[in-house]
């Protein structure tokens, strides 16, 4: 008989959830599912619970908590609600777990998810860009299985099998460079979020998509490879490559530059992070090179581009100030989402809340619950004085 793995997926309802969802009916018997989490969205989250026969669902929103039970009663799928309840489904034991929530509010149940000593593939930028240290060892001392599902960190997860890190070079961390990537500074100071959310290559949740548009996201991405690919931060660079083709490349001392490629599609790296240790069937479209002609790469720009800037300095400096910058960019980026400041604004309002505020280094959750709050509050006042 073969064994069915355990699963859940925490942010079910979202982008990578989705894909994550697809690829588990599309396997058949070969999950068994657990818990599925959202914050708000009741019909989608109920409706993938009853698809999947999944054990539990959760909802973020307490207040979403009478919605889903309505929804989901007579199913026998047990239904919870509230920040707590997200957390405790991320810990209920699953063999696989999804991190796939939106933003620092995914950290504590991560850090449930990584306690429980399972395998956790981990979508979550900003969990491990905000707690990079003590996720890293919260991993170790529970023994947890961390697979990278970024595409770029999933790449190089595989560009590094079999090789020793301290063999490693430089680390080629590459970026599509967005919608923007030609625009003029001019251009970009009028952009409209219907503009910035659609990115050339990948589909993917508004907050990731607004990050690709100011290249922020490539900024975590760095961090994020400094906590899970120890080379240094000096040795992780990063490359322009439009075509978003090759999802990033390891550089060996010996001369040898490894990469992984593939079509620009979610469920590739999530089927590895499925499968791993072993490889599953994939439904994404297979390369044609002969079509592609070639590949394209240039050097970023930080002119254009000053949340580049801002995340290297920030994970130069380690302690604190990778959390400030997530949490002022979290909420730069939904004022931008909600029309109330303009593109440009998002990294000015997030070198200005760095700027004025250097707590010391966190050494817990909580410190970086508290530096994430206060982030978040200085951040609200600068874009008060913005629009004064
Ligand atoms: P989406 O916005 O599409 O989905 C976010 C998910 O998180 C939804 O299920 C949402 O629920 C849930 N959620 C949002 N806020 C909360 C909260 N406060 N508490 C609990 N759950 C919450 O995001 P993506 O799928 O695009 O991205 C998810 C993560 O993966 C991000 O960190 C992103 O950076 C990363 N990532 C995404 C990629 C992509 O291709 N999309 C690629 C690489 C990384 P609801 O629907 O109910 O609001
Ligand atoms: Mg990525």
């Amino acid at each position: 008989m073969v064994t069915r793995r355990t699963v859940s997926i925490l942010g079910a309802t979202g982008s990578v959830g989705s894909s994550t969802l697809d690829l588990i009916e599309r396997a058949g018997d070969g999950f068994e599912v657990i818990a599925l989490t959202a914050h708000r969205d009741v019909a989608k989250l109920a409706a993938a619970a009853v698809r999947t026969a999944a054990k539990l669902a959760v909802v973020g929103d307490a207040d979403c908590g009478p919605a889903l039970a309505d929804a989901l009663s007579g199913t026998g799928i047990a239904t919870a609600a509230g920040p707590d309840a997200v957390r405790d489904a991320a810990a209920s034991g699953a063999e696989w777990t999804m991190a796939a929530i939106v933003g620092c509010a995914g950290l504590p149940p991560v850090m449930a998810a990584i306690a429980a000593g399972g395998t956790v593939a981990l979508a979550n930028k900003e969990a491990l860009v905000s707690a990079g240290d003590l996720m890293i060892r919260a991993t170790a001392r529970s023994g947890a299985t961390l697979l990278p599902v970024d595409s770029e960190h999933n790449a190089i997860f595989q560009c590094l099998a079999g090789s020793r890190i301290e063999r490693v070079r430089r680390i080629l961390l590459t970026a599509s460079g967005g919608p923007f990537r030609t625009a003029s500074l001019d251009q970009m100071r009028a952009v409209t979020p219907a503009q910035a959310v659609r990115h050339p290559n990948w589909s993917m949740g508004a907050k990731i998509s607004i990050d690709s548009a100011t290249m922020m996201n490539k900024g975590l991405e760095l961090i994020e490879a400094h906590h899970l690919f120890p080379v240094g931060a000096d040795r992780i660079e990063i490359v322009v490559h439009p075509q978003s083709v090759i999802h990033s490349m390891v550089e060996y001392v010996d001369g040898s530059t490894l990469a992984q490629l593939g079509t620009p599609d979610m469920r590739t790296p999530i089927a590895h992070a499925l499968a791993w240790p072993d490889r599953m069937e994939g439904p994404s479209a297979p390369l044609d090179f002969a079509t592609l002609g070639r590949l394209d790469f240039e050097a970023p720009d930080d002119v254009r581009f000053p949340a580049l800037r801002l995340a290297r300095d920030a994970v130069i400096a380690g302690g604190a100030r990778p959390a400030i910058l997530n949490a002022a960019n979290e909420v730069a980026v939904a004022a931008f989402l909600g029309g109330k400041i303009g593109f440009l604004d998002i990294a000015f309002i997030v070198g200005k809340v760095l700027d004025g505020y250097d707590p010391p280094a966190p050494g817990c959750i909580d410190d970086v619950l508290a530096v994430d709050d206060e982030a978040r509050r200085i951040a609200g006042l600068v874009m008060r004085n913005l629009a004064a």
